[in-house]
C-alpha cells in the first residue's frame, strides 16, 4: 500500500462524495489523517457513508453549512463542484487549499503517470496508450473514467508499474504539486464554460497538467492546434509534437501512407481499424507516449490493427455481407455526428435522431455529400427529415434504433456503411446513450 509523502495537513476536509470523494476520504484516513466528510445529497444511511464512518471519518450531510471548514487545513473537492459553491469560496477567502483527488494520487506515485487530457479524445488515447503498453509487457494500470479512482490505483500501484489517467480541465484546476512524467495534451475547444466562466480559465486548466513539469518530463501536444501551440509555449518540459500531416522528426507524424515516431515507420495507415483524422491524432499522441514509455513497435502495431475504438463512440461493430457497421452513440450532438460523417468516404446510411433541444441541423448539410439514406427515429426524426428533403436524400422514419438497423440493412447494399451517429442525446427513448448503443449493436448482432 502506497501512503502519502510530504503532506503536512492534518485536517481535511472533502466536498462531496460520489466515487472520488469517498475514495480520497479512505486513504486519508489510512494516513491517519483526521477527515470530516460533507455531501448533501448522501443519506445518513448510505454505505459509503457507514463505511467512512467505521473508519474514522466525520460525516455531514443534508446540508453545506460553512462551519463544516472550521479548523480545516485542506479540501479534497469533487471535481464536479464548481468554485462558485459557497464552500469553496468560503475556504479561499480563509487561505484554505482546495485540491482534488488527483493531487493525492500525485502525491503518491509522482514518476509514474501518465497523463491524458484535452476537450476531446481523452478516453480513447487514455485507452490505446495502455493497450498499447499491456501488449509490450509493460506493467500498467488504467484510472479515470473509464478505468478506476485515480487514488485507488495510485495507492495499490507497485513501483515497476505505470499508470494512465484520464484528466479532466475539472480534475487539473484543483492541482498545486501533480507532475504527470508524461502529459499528453490532445486540443483545446471550448468548453465547459458555464464551469470555468471564460476560455482564457478553461486553457489554463488544461495547461495545469504541465505546470510542473521539468526538462525531465515529456509534454505530447497537438502542433497542428493554434491554441494548443501557444499554450505549451511557456512549459519547461520536453516537447514531444505531433501533426497528421507534415513531418516532424522529433515526435509523432503521418504522410498520406503511415505512421511515423520520429525516424521509425510505426504502421501502414492501411492497417489500422480506427477511421477518422480526429482519431489519428488519438493515435499519434497514443504512440509518442507508449513509446516514450519502453512500448515495441510490433505491440503498438498489433494493438492499432485491432483496436475498434471505445464503445460507442464510432466504434467498429460488424461487417455483414460487405456492410460496415458502426456505433456512435455518444455522438449527442451535430459537431460529433460532423465528425463522424466526415471519417468516411464511401456510402453511408445515417441512423439518427433523439431529443428534440430545439435546435436545428442545417450544420449537418455539407457533411452529406456521401450520405444515400437517412434512417431517422425519436423527437427530432420530422425535423431531421426536413434536412433530408433540402439536401435530396431519401429518408425513412421508423420506431427506435433497433428497427433502424433492420430498415437500414434491408435497404443497404454491399460496400455500404451503416453508421448510427444521432446528433441527438437519447433521453427521449434511452436511458442514457450507451444504452441506445447497445440496443443498436444487439440488433444489429441479430441481423446475421
Ligand atoms: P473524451 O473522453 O475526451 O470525451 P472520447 O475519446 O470519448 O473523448 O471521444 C468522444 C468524441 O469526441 C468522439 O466520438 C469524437 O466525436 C470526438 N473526438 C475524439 N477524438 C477527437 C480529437 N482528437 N479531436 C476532435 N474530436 C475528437
Amino acid at each position: 500500500m502506497n501512503k502519502l509523502t510530504d503532506f503536512p495537513y492534518s485536517c481535511v476536509l472533502v466536498l462531496g462524495l460520489a466515487k472520488s470523494g469517498t475514495a480520497a476520504a479512505k486513504l486519508l484516513l489510512e494516513n491517519h489523517i483526521s477527515v470530516r466528510v460533507n455531501d448533501k445529497e448522501a443519506p445518513a444511511n448510505d454505505a459509503n457513508v457507514q463505511m467512512l464512518q467505521e473508519l474514522g471519518a466525520e460525516v455531514i450531510t443534508g446540508s453545506h453549512p460553512l462551519t463544516v471548514l472550521d479548523g480545516m487545513e485542506m479540501v479534497v473537492k469533487n471535481p464536479g463542484i464548481p468554485y462558485n459553491n459557497p464552500i469553496v469560496q468560503e475556504a479561499q477567502k480563509r487561505h484554505i487549499p482546495v485540491i482534488t483527488e488527483i493531487e493525492l494520487a500525485g502525491n503518491m506515485v509522482e514518476g509514474s503517470i501518465i497523463g491524458i487530457t484535452g476537450s476531446n479524445g481523452k478516453t480513447t488515447t487514455t485507452m490505446l496508450t495502455a493497450q498499447m503498453l499491456k501488449a509490450s509487457k509493460e506493467p500498467v494500470q488504467l484510472a479515470g473514467n473509464i478505468g478506476t479512482v485515480a487514488t485507488d490505483v495510485a495507492s495499490t500501484l507497485k513501483p515497476e508499474e505505470k499508470m494512465v489517467l484520464e484528466l479532466s480541465s475539472f480534475q487539473l484546476m484543483g492541482i498545486r504539486n501533480f507532475k504527470p512524467k508524461i502529459a499528453v495534451l490532445l486540443n483545446i475547444f471550448a468548453a465547459h464554460l458555464d464551469y470555468h466562466g471564460t476560455f482564457a480559465n478553461y486553457k489554463a486548466a488544461k495547461c495545469n497538467i504541465f505546470k510542473n513539469q521539468t526538462a525531465a518530463d515529456y509534454l505530447i501536444y497537438n502542433a497542428e492546434q493554434e491554441t494548443v501551440v501557444d499554450a505549451v509555449g511557456g512549459a519547461k518540459s520536453t516537447k514531444i509534437p505531433f501533426s497528421v500531416n507534415r513531418e516532424l522528426r522529433n515526435g509523432a507524424w503521418a504522410d498520406d501512407s503511415s505512421v511515423y515516431f520520429k525516424n521509425e515507420k510505426i504502421i501502414d495507415k492501411q492497417e489500422i481499424v480506427l477511421v477518422g483524422e480526429h482519431n489519428l491524432e488519438n493515435i499519434l499522441a497514443a504512440v509518442a507516449a507508449a513509446k516514450l514509455s519502453g512500448a515495441n513497435n510490433e505491440a503498438i502495431r498489433q494493438v492499432l490493427m485491432t483496436f475498434t475504438g471505445v464503445r460507442h463512440r464510432l466504434q467498429y461493430v460488424e461487417t455483414i455481407n460487405s456492410r460496415i457497421f458502426y456505433n456512435d452513440s455518444k455522438a449527442t450532438n451535430v459537431l460529433a455526428t460532423q465528425k463522424a460523417l466526415s471519417s468516411f468516404d464511401k456510402p453511408t446510411i445515417l441512423l439518427a435522431g433523439g431529443l428534440d433541444r430545439g435546435n436545428g441541423f442545417a450544420d449537418l448539410l455539407p457533411y452529406l455529400a456521401n450520405v444515400k439514406l437517412m434512417v431517422l427515429f425519436g423527437e427530432t426524426k420530422e425535423k431531421l427529415k426536413k434536412l433530408a428533403d433540402q439536401a435530396g436524400i431519401d429518408a425513412v422514419l421508423v420506431e427506435d434504433v433497433a428497427m433502424a438497423a433492420k430498415t437500414a440493412y434491408a435497404k443497404s447494399d454491399a460496400g455500404d456503411v451503416i453508421l448510427l451517429s444521432p446528433a441527438c442525446a437519447s433521453w427521449d427513448q434511452y436511458q442514457t446513450f450507451e444504452e441506445r448503443g447497445d440496443m443498436f449493436v444487439q440488433a444489429v448482432h441479430t441481423l446475421v
